[in-house]
């Protein structure tokens, strides 16, 4: 199951299936990765150019992003 998070910039997709719960997003981004909230994404908590590189480091790819192009 895929859940997508906007923020109108990026868009950040989540892959539950793939995710291996290392933490890694929260220990990088805990104003955003907030595993006992919901949405447990909290995608205006951070900057699109510091979810990018988060992003980057997710080691499964449950984390991908696209980038929303503005019209
Ligand atoms: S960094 Fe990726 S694999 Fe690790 S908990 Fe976060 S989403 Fe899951």
């Amino acid at each position: 199951m895929a859940k997508e998070y906007s923020n109108g910039e990026i868009k950040i997709k989540w892959q539950a299936e793939l995710c291996q719960h290392a933490g890694i997003c929260v220990r990088s981004l805990p104003a955003v990765y907030k595993p006992n909230s919901k949405p447990w994404i909290q995608i205006n908590n951070a900057s699109s150019e510091s979810l990018k590189h988060q992003i980057s480091n997710c080691p499964s790819g449950a984390l991908s992003f696209t980038l929303i192009s503005k019209q």
